[in-house]
């Protein structure tokens, strides 16, 4: 496993393909906001992870027959960062669980592990990035912040 340059945009595609059957059988609507050409300096299949984790948790939480459901996942360049939104309109984290659900083996499924978000913050903290979260009312965000790549090497 090696670190390597990759894109942003053409990671992004790539796990709503891969989640694609999912997000059908979810009825789930998906919108992506993306700015052209972000690279990334890393270990793509541990960032490929986060995406699934976060997105197959949102799929999760909007799956049980919600009205529209959407997710939403937006980026931006932030000086020599990039701010990756995923988004869904699903019910509100209360507020005393939003940093609770980043602890290892927290979770409210009846088959959770509640290791998925431990391990994307591991992964992305190792890339030197943060990732969080904010909820409210029919809005549920996960920001990763993460630097960008500098393509001349
Ligand atoms: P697991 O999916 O195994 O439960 P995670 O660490 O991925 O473990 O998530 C922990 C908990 O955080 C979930 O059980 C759920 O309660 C909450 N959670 C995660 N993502 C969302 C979301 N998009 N909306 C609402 N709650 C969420
Ligand atoms: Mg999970």
């Amino acid at each position: 496993k090696e670190k390597i340059v990759f894109s942003l945009n053409d990671l992004i595609d790539e796990v709503l393909i891969f989640l694609y059957p999912s997000i059908l059988d979810g009825k789930v609507k998906t919108l992506q906001k993306l700015a052209e050409d972000i690279y990334l300096e890393g270990y793509e299949d541990e960032i490929r992870q986060v995406f699934i984790n976060i997105i197959f948790n949102a799929i999760d939480v909007l799956s049980p027959d919600r009205i529209n459901p959407i997710i939403e996942i937006r980026t931006l360049k932030v000086d020599d960062k990039v701010k990756v939104d995923i988004e869904n309109n699903g019910p509100q984290i209360p507020d005393n669980l939003v940093s609770t659900i980043f602890e290892p083996f927290f979770t409210t499924k009846t088959l959770g592990t509640g290791l998925g978000l431990f391990v994307c913050r591991e992964i992305i903290e190792k890339h030197r990035g943060t990732l969080t979260c904010t909820s409210e009312t029919s809005k549920t965000v996960f920001s990763i912040l993460l630097p960008i790549a500098k393509r001349d090497h």
